[in-house]
């Protein structure tokens, strides 16, 4: 799977990029991230590529030149048929959930866009973008980190990219519900003990209480998510 980012801070994109699960992915080649900076395709003499937004108000838009040509380099290079998904991160988008993530993963390219200032000339998002989103209902400066956002959940999904040992099979939203909790060695730690279920090699029993307490959790923490749990559950 091959991120592009085209964003005015390549720096950010790298920094983040690198370590962790993300950057071993990156490394045996499951995962390739190339951000790209717009300001490369500025045509304006002084580099610029934002300007006064017609209509007055205060605050600089992007412009459509730069974005688009940097578009259309990217698109050319390549190595497929298909036409990529262009995502612009914008607090106007539909808002980044798992199950985004999931489809985002059966992409070959994706192509995040990133904006600055007060976003982007209307004219080039609608010549290019394929989705807009967002990563909640705040207005950040700009668009890197919510697509570092995406693209880590995204990794996530991709066969290969998570070790046996950081399988994502049993997380959070994967059956509508929040992960139950979870301990891990010593058995007691400042006079608590584990659950004593967890101790007792029932299995059955073991995910019995996993599923009560995903749903207690669920319940208490998110219960937007616990009705529509409920309600889907009723239904069958
Ligand atoms: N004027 C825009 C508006 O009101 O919708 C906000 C522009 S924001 C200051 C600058 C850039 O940050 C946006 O173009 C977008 O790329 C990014 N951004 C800000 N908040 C975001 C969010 N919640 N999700 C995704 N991207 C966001």
């Amino acid at each position: 799977m091959r991120f592009h980012v085209m964003t005015l801070f390549p720096e950010m994109i790298d920094a983040a990029v690198n370590t962790s699960i993300l950057g071993r992915a990156i490394e045996k080649g499951i995962l390739s991230v190339q951000s790209v900076n717009i300001r490369d395709y500025t045509l304006d003499k002084h580099n610029r590529v934002d300007d006064y937004t017609y209509g007055g108000g205060a605050g600089m838009l992007m412009q459509a030149q730069p974005v688009y040509d940097c578009y259309l380099d990217i698109s050319k290079k390549l190595d497929t048929d298909k036409s990529p998904r262009v995502v612009y991160m914008t607090p106007q988008g539909s808002v980044f959930d798992q199950k985004m993530a999931k489809e985002f993963a059966a992409e070959e390219d994706i192509i995040f866009l990133c904006g600055h200032y007060e976003g982007i000339d209307e004219r080039v998002l609608e010549k290019i973008v394929t989705d807009y989103v967002s990563i909640g209902d705040y207005v950040l400066t700009g668009g890197e980190l919510p697509a570092l956002v995406c693209m880590d959940a995204i990794s996530r999904m991709v066969p290969g990219v998570l070790g046996n040992s950081e399988s994502g099979e049993t997380e959070s939203f994967d059956d509508g519900l929040l992960e139950y909790p979870q301990y891990s060695r010593p058995e007691v730690w400042m006079d608590e003990a584990v659950p004593e279920v967890l101790m007792s090699g029932h299995h059955a029993n073991i995910i019995k209480w996993r599923h009560e307490q995903s749903l207690k959790r669920t319940k208490e923490r998110r219960p937007d998510l616990y009705e529509k749990y409920v309600a889907s559950h009723d239904k069958l």
